[in-house]
């Protein structure tokens, strides 16, 4: 039987933008503002303070993604806790936490969650009659990879 994740009619939306794209996710969150407030934000430090002062809704902050905030929305993805990440990453600048971007797009993928890096992509995910039903997620099979043969 294939595993699956349930996710709810209201979603665990995290939100993060680098320096040059924050004008541009905060302009795409006004305009979604009232679908927005149906779910719950959780955004990385300076994005999600930005946000929460043009929505005036409450945004779950995590620590500056130069400072973790990436790694900490890596982990919350690997443990189920955020069903859709709009991250608006800037393709022009090299970052000093590169890696984590990386990292954190990586495990987006690798636990099939709702992943828009652009804002055409985010309005089709937010505008798609499932955000707000519940849902179920199928979960990619690991057990090759939990069951593998390591030489100790
Ligand atoms: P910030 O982090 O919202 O704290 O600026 C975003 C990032 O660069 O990952």
């Amino acid at each position: 039987m294939k595993a699956v994740r349930r996710i709810t009619a209201k979603k665990r939306i995290a939100l993060v933008a680098h320096d040059n794209k924050k004008a541009d996710l905060v302009d795409w969150a006004v305009f979604n503002k009232v679908v927005l407030a149906s779910h719950e934000l959780i955004a990385t430090g300076t994005t999600g303070k930005l946000l929460e002062e043009k929505l005036g809704q409450p945004v779950k902050k995590i620590l500056s993604g130069p400072l973790g905030g990436d790694q900490q929305l890596g982990a919350m993805i690997a443990e189920g806790k955020v069903d859709v990440l709009i991250f608006f990453w800037d393709p022009m600048e090299a970052q000093p936490h590169d890696s984590d971007v990386k990292a954190l797009l990586r495990l987006g993928v690798a636990w099939n969650i709702l992943l828009a890096c652009d804002r055409a992509t985010a309005d089709f995910i937010l505008t798609s009659p499932l955000m707000m039903q519940d849902y179920e997620t199928q979960l990619p099979d690991y057990s090759n990879y939990l069951n593998r043969k390591v030489t100790r």
